[in-house]
């Protein structure tokens, strides 16, 4: 048996919860196909010990020793940055190869070389370094996550602690995609979901707009996102958008998104509201445009009605549009992957985000077909959807990676000239207080004082976020406030 064909590796190691996750997310991405424990029997065992200043790792494979390293620990207790980097060295050893985004298991790689450029005073060669040095990442994702970094400085700073951004979650769809790991619920075909939900978000919103009000906040940015937003029906629509921009002051704001993600619940009417009520920022994402690839993971449209609702939207007028395209879905094969996206470009929508597809837990594709990833893409045909984009006037502006994602690729946000989408950067910056709203959604609050977040959560199950929406928001607002208020 060869090492890349392993069925399961054994970590036998310390009960240390950071560290356990850390050897599991990086053996997971050196063997994508192999099942990860933590006891019993495995082709290929990793035994990891703390001997007073030093850790020792030992491979066995086959029932043979393969391997034993000592590194020296520099300080007790090992923090998970350190044992990460020993444990990634050790196993590329194993393995016989490195992993583009080295030690780095955490999603948010672009967080790490803003900070590092904070810290080194903007000095891009100093930061550089210390991104390849402490996390061994490759020297073509160094420069990218530095590249975004510097990119987005304009867009974050300066902070200011009184700037929110808002997030309305709709997490209702008229399907599940094969993929969706998102706890999103189908509707139900009596409209009784979305009619209870928009009776709870109304609530919400009204409840929030005092909030907002009180601390004297300005909004920067709004994102209604799902789910599928564009799932309520016209009249919803327009009770949701009129509530909105009722109770919100939005004559500060910088971008409003709406996501009009599956083309089948898109109407011309729907899209004359979102205009009338300066929705500025629209998502249409197709994922794939093979019409075979669709109907294998569950979308109910295909290409031509991504066509359809794409020249809808520009003849309304927007002129900001988003699309969406998952590269693996149905194990596409290259050459079908490199056409969606030529599709998708010839319609030159100012934004177009290539992801890498994610097999997670709560997925279809994991937990009914037990999917594993057949199809593995080279460093080539990457580099291609890259140099198409780039050849097209496309440049990446934010990143982020998924966990077990497809040849543990990244996602990346990439945009035409000036039209970055500035909540995903916001987002993923983490400097500025973002408020949820909805069921599932996650809030932060930011303090630029201490360069620090505290998160809010709502309960995820839709249906008694609906039945106990009073109850739920009370507290909701309860705890924004005080984490507010801490900065005062
Ligand atoms: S549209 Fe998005 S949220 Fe809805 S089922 Fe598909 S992947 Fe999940």
């Amino acid at each position: 048996m060869k090492i890349e064909e392993i069925d399961q590796v054994v970590l036998i190691m310390p009960d240390v919860p950071s560290w356990k996750n850390g050897a599991r997310e990086l053996t997971k991405s050196f063997f994508p196909n192999a099942k990860v424990v933590f006891e019993g029997a495995g082709d290929l065992v990793i035994q990891t010990t703390v001997q007073s200043d030093q850790i020792v790792f030992a491979a066995q494979f086959d029932q043979q020793e393969l391997k034993r390293e000592t590194y020296r620990i520099s300080e007790k207790p090992v923090d998970s940055n350190e044992f990460k980097g020993f444990f990634y060295r050790f196993m590329s050893d194993i393995a016989s190869h490195t992993l583009p985004w080295g030690s780095l298991t955490g999603i948010k790689p672009v967080k790490i070389t803003h900070e590092l450029l904070l810290q080194n005073r903007h000095d891009e060669a100093l930061a550089l370094k210390d991104f390849k040095d402490q996390y061994f990442v490759s020297t073509e994702k160094a420069e990218l996550a530095l590249d975004i970094a510097k990119n987005e400085m304009p867009i974050v700073y300066p902070n200011d602690s009184k700037k929110i951004s808002l997030y309305i979650g709709v997490p209702i769809c008229p399907a599940k995609c094969a993929y969706c790991s998102f706890v999103s619920t189908v509707a139900d075909k009596k409209g009784k979901l979305c009619a209870d939900y928009l009776r709870a978000l109304l609530i919400e919103i009204r409840a929030f707009a005092e909030l907002i009000r009180d601390q004297r906040l300005s909004i920067d940015t709004l994102y209604i996102g799902g789910g599928t937003p564009s799932i309520f029906s016209a009249e919803q629509l327009d009770a949701l958008l009129k509530a909105v921009s009722s109770e919100f002051d939005l004559s500060n704001i910088r971008e409003f998104t709406f996501e009009a993600g599956r083309p089948e619940t898109t109407t011309l009417e729907k899209l004359k509201l979102l205009k009338q009520y300066h929705v500025n920022r629209l998502c249409l994402n197709p994922q794939s445009m093979n019409d075979a690839t669709l109907r294998a993971v569950g979308r109910l449209h295909t290409a031509e009605d991504i066509r359809n609702v794409y020249q809808m939207i520009r003849e309304i007028g927007f002129d900001c549009v988003n699309m969406d395209l998952i590269v693996g879905l149905n194990e596409e094969r290259p050459e079908i992957v490199l056409s969606s996206l030529q599709k998708v470009i010839q319609l030159h929508p100012e934004n177009l985000t290539v992801h890498s597809l994610a097999i997670k837990k709560g997925s279809r594709l994991r937990e009914e077909e037990g999917c594993q990833y057949e199809q593995i893409y080279s460093k080539d045909f990457y580099d291609e959807i890259s140099n198409r984009l780039k050849s097209s006037e496309y440049r990446p502006y934010y990143l982020y990676r998924q966990k077990y994602a497809q040849g543990n690729g990244e996602n990346i946000g990439y945009c035409l000239n000036g039209s970055e989408g500035i909540y995903n950067i916001l987002m993923m910056a983490e400097r500025q207080t973002i408020i949820g709203i909805g069921a599932g959604a996650t809030g932060k609050v930011y303090h630029p004082e201490q360069n620090r977040l505290n998160k809010v959560y709502t309960v995820k199950d839709i249906r008694t976020y609906n039945a106990r929406a009073e109850e739920i928001i009370a507290k909701k607002i309860k705890a924004y406030r005080q984490y507010l208020e801490m900065d005062d």
